[in-house]
């Protein structure tokens, strides 16, 4: 009987363990952990993890104007964040909610680990060939044409920082992370970068203001190998909100209202996709479809 009884106690153990630890890992390296921010999921409350770009000595793309895309990628995702949480039953984490350096790996695992339902990081493009757009993108298993072979260095380019940080943080970050547990999410992920990407050039025409507008051209889905989406075990995109390489993008960009804009595409997009693939149980509400917040 005690034999028998010993591999789950092992696991019980385990269990434990990883309990104890991927908390402390993420309060080190990703300050999601403030009572308002990181709040305890209910029972069977599903987590969406949303993944500003960069941040920290990382500052990602940069404009003409001196504007950095981590900045503007935080700024997004706070508001989708909220979005979402006003609307849906859902808990939201954020992987970083500061101007913090941040592993590719543990933005990933900080979903893993809260067993997040989606995964959406959120980009501004850069190029150095005048290019304007929102596109959307979803994991590829392979290397694809050069131009979004070029986009997937840049934004892996952060690894080497990377290294860095988890060279320093080897001993205390235990991470769920699977290789490419992607893989078997692609046919989900498409279909999540298909429903966000469908509302983003929509949204983003600004209504009334016809000698302003915060349009931005669509350039579709597409895939490429971000590093960021490859160990994710759900649904996950990244969306590349439009260029700040692009001076009257740039603009744009650190425009509140085009910023809110984007959020509200994604919100809808997210929306439109977890309608699709039907909705989740969530215990405290009947049903997940938005209702205002009291
Ligand atoms: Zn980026």
């Amino acid at each position: 009987m005690k034999n028998a009884r010993r591999p789950l106690l092992a696991l019980a153990v385990l269990a434990a363990l990883a309990a104890a630890t991927a908390p402390a890992a993420f309060s080190a390296s990703a300050p999601t952990t403030t009572p308002t921010a990181h709040p305890a999921s209910l029972p069977d409350q599903k987590t969406i993890v949303i993944d500003p770009g960069h941040g920290g000595l990382d500052v990602g793309a940069k404009g003409k104007f001196g504007n950095v895309e981590k900045t503007v990628t935080l700024a997004i995702s706070q508001k989708l964040k909220a979005l979402i949480e006003q609307n849906m039953a859902y808990r939201v984490l954020l992987t970083r909610d500061k101007d913090i350096d941040i592993s590719l790996e543990n933005r990933s695992a900080l979903a893993n680990n809260n067993d997040a339902v989606l995964f959406i990081s959120i980009h501004a493009n850069g190029s150095f060939r005048p290019a304007t757009g929102a596109e959307t993108f979803y994991m590829s298993l392979t290397d694809l044409d050069e131009e979004t072979r070029k986009l997937a260095y840049l934004e892996n380019n952060s690894s080497q920082l990377e290294k860095r940080i988890a060279d320093e943080a080897k001993d205390d970050v235990k991470m769920i992370l699977w290789d490419m547990a992607q893989a078997a999410y692609i046919k989900q992920s498409a279909r999540l970068a298909e429903t966000i990407q469908g509302e983003l050039p929509a949204l983003l025409t600004m209504k009334g203001r016809p000698s302003r507008s915060l349009a931005v051209e669509n350039r579709g889905i597409k895939q490429a190998r971000f590093k960021v989406l490859t160990g994710v075990a759900c649904p996950a995109v990244l969306v590349e909100v439009a260029f700040i390489s692009n001076p009257e993008e740039e603009q744009k960009l650190i425009n509140v209202e085009f910023q809110t804009n984007v959020a509200q595409a994604i919100y809808r997009g997210l929306v439109s996709y977890i309608k699709s693939i039907g909705p989740p149980p969530p215990p405290p509400s009947p049903h997940p479809s938005p209702s205002p917040a009291p």
